[in-house]
């Protein structure tokens, strides 16, 4: 059985602004649920939880790799929060996100609020998709439009991470919801929130595409621009005709070879959403070839 840590750890980062989203997209997609930044002028620092160590090596190598080493005058600070100061401090992060027209996220402590949203609730752990992350909103954003806008049965959704998308098909009323990470333990913290949020009967989980049958009338995938661009043949050949997928992960200036890759494949812009130049787009594919 794996052994999973219940220490929490702060690192914080103090990086040039230029590649301020690129490192807090890293530390999320490595585990941390969510990343708070403060702006010093021409650096900004991150700082990022992680439940266990914090992937240090692999932090280095990706600052290195988009051209802004660790070192001076940019560090990296570790410490091990105390359990009674994270008790205290935890909720304040996860506050709870409202989306969309219909939609909630919340932690499990927020879970009794009623105000007629639907809810999903995200315990913050091991897996990127707590809500806190501009993509992850605008994908629900644009799920929730595409949604309304069509009578859908079947949807996907390529990357679940806390299986957050997923849960949210489900509960806007898709009966047979596939929701796929080639990561194991994210695949094992979406089954339990998948159960947890009551959705066990409409979400199946599997950890590739090949695992997946048919076709569908809703595809999320909340990656990045290099594996959409490859994932496109493949995740354009299981749109219905009529369906739409929603796609987000990237920054403002790989957008255009994002949707192109799409559109070169039928698929029609419908919708489109950017915030903090993260991009979430919708594309349709036309009910005649
Ligand atoms: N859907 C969630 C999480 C997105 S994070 C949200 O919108 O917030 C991206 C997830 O994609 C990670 O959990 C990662 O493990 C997974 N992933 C990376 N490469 C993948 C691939 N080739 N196929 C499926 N999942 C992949």
């Amino acid at each position: 059985m794996e052994c999973v840590s219940t220490e929490w750890f702060e690192c914080s980062v103090d990086v040039p602004v230029e590649c301020a989203d690129a490192v807090a997209n890293f530390l999320m997609e490595n585990g941390a649920p969510g990343v708070q930044s403060e702006d010093g002028g021409h650096l900004i620092t991150l700082t990022a939880y992680f439940l266990g160590a914090p992937p240090l090596d692999a932090l280095r190598c990706f600052c290195t790799d988009i051209g802004s080493p660790l070192g001076e005058p940019t560090g990296v600070r570790v410490r091990q929060i105390p359990q009674e100061d994270w008790a205290e401090n935890w909720k304040a992060h996860f506050a709870p996100q409202v989306v969309g027209d219909r939609l909630r996220i919340c932690p499990p402590w927020d879970a009794g609020v009623v105000d007629g949203r639907i809810m999903i609730v995200i315990n913050p752990g091991m897996a990127f998709g707590t809500g806190q992350h501009a993509t992850t909103r605008g994908c629900l954003l644009l799920l929730e439009r595409a949604r309304v806008e069509q009578h859908a049965a079947r949807a996907l959704d390529v990357g679940t991470g806390s299986g957050v998308l997923a849960i949210a098909l489900a509960k806007l009323g898709l009966a047979d919801v596939w929701a796929i990470d080639t990561d194991p333990t994210a695949c094992a913290i979406a089954a339990i929130n998948v159960r947890e949020n009551g959705v066990d009967a409409e979400v199946s989980i599997a950890g590739g595409l090949d695992e997946v049958p048919g076709v569908f009338d809703l595809i999320a995938a909340n990656l990045f621009a290099n594996l959409l661009n490859e994932l496109a043949a493949q995740l354009a050949d299981r749109l219905n005709p009529g369906g739409v997928f929603v796609c987000s992960g990237f920054l403002t200036n790989d957008e255009p070879r994002v949707r192109s890759a799409y559109e070169a494949r039928g698929l029609q812009l419908t919708s489109r959403h950017e915030q903090q130049s993260w991009v979430t787009l919708a594309l349709r594919r036309p009910t005649r070839r």
